[in-house]
């Protein structure tokens, strides 16, 4: 265990420039749809959008792999896993670990991205130091042992690149270089932005439903660009709940679609937090 915190220490202070350089290059292509802009390319961007933030990043690594709060197939738990990838901020177990972690330790020290630690620091300067997102052995071992266990989960973990590398090559076939600027870097970055503000701006501004012991807020405009993740307060009350906007003003999309999921035969029991009788329970559908 000595060795663990050791080697835990020793991280936090390196920089990882390989993270930096990928995040400015990022940045600086995304620059180019200022000068490539076209209807296709747009659609091509949201349709990425769509798959890797909605239903990769929020269904999969969020509300399905972090909380477990429904159930797939196998298949189609490695097809969310798959498409979360996308969004290139780093593997399932990974981000799992990650969002665990941030759970159980809340805006304390331990927590990987308070803004108690900086406002800049919860955005992005977690991603740049530390142990964030490399966390040793041990803590991947304690904090997610059922992601351990599916051996394609590991694969997507060690080589998460891919699926940009496979779609890169896919939107350029399709419409050329300025597809994948817009496809690939403008919505990549866009994505990183957007998920990040959830860990800063959402422990910092919004509304309380809940007396939580943390900082975390219901904000509208964060949901609606994160396909209902920003309802972040409901979502500290209750972690495992599917649903996170509570009524019908919370517009929740992914919500939505895990509703169309179990519809389909494709999700099943579903935790969900139900406003009227104040606690979360398996989702039974209105007779
Ligand atoms: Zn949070
Ligand atoms: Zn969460």
């Amino acid at each position: 265990m000595e060795n663990i915190v050791r080697l835990d220490q020793a991280r936090k202070k390196r920089i990882h420039w390989d993270t930096v350089i990928i995040v400015a290059v990022f940045h600086l292509a995304a620059v180019a749809a200022f000068f490539t802009f076209s209807w296709a390319n747009l659609a091509a961007l949201l349709v990425v959008w769509w798959i890797s933030g909605s239903l990769g990043i929020g269904l999969g690594y969020h509300r399905l792999l972090t909380h477990r709060g429904f159930k797939t197939p196998r298949w189609l738990e490695r097809t969310l896993a798959t498409f979360g990838t996308l969004a290139l901020q780093s593997g399932p177990i990974a981000w799992v670990t990650t969002h665990r972690l941030h759970h159980a330790f809340t805006d304390t020290d331990k927590d990987p991205h308070s803004p108690r630690n900086g406002v800049i620091w919860s955005h992005i300067g977690w991603i740049f130091k530390g142990t964030a997102q490399r966390q040793p052995d041990a803590v991947v071992k304690k904090y997610a042992p059922d992601l351990l266990r599916d051996p394609y989960l590991g694969f997507l973990d060690r080589h998460y690149y891919l699926t940009s590398v496979v779609a890169a090559g896919i939107l350029f076939l399709i419409g050329g270089w300025t597809m994948v600027v817009w496809g690939i870097f403008l919505r990549t970055v866009m994505l990183w932005h957007f998920t990040w503000l959830v860990n800063s701006a959402t422990h910092l501004w919004g509304t309380t439903r809940f007396e939580t012991t943390d900082d975390s807020r219901n904000n509208g405009f964060i949901a609606a660009i994160t396909f209902g993740e920003g309802w972040h307060n409901n979502h500290h009350a209750y972690p495992r709940s599917a649903r996170h906007g509570l009524t019908a003003r919370e517009f929740d999309i992914n919500w939505v679609q895990i509703r169309i999921l179990e519809r389909l035969g494709l999700a099943k029991d579903i935790y969900a937090m139900d406003l009227d009788a104040k606690e979360a329970k398996v989702y039974k559908k209105a007779a």
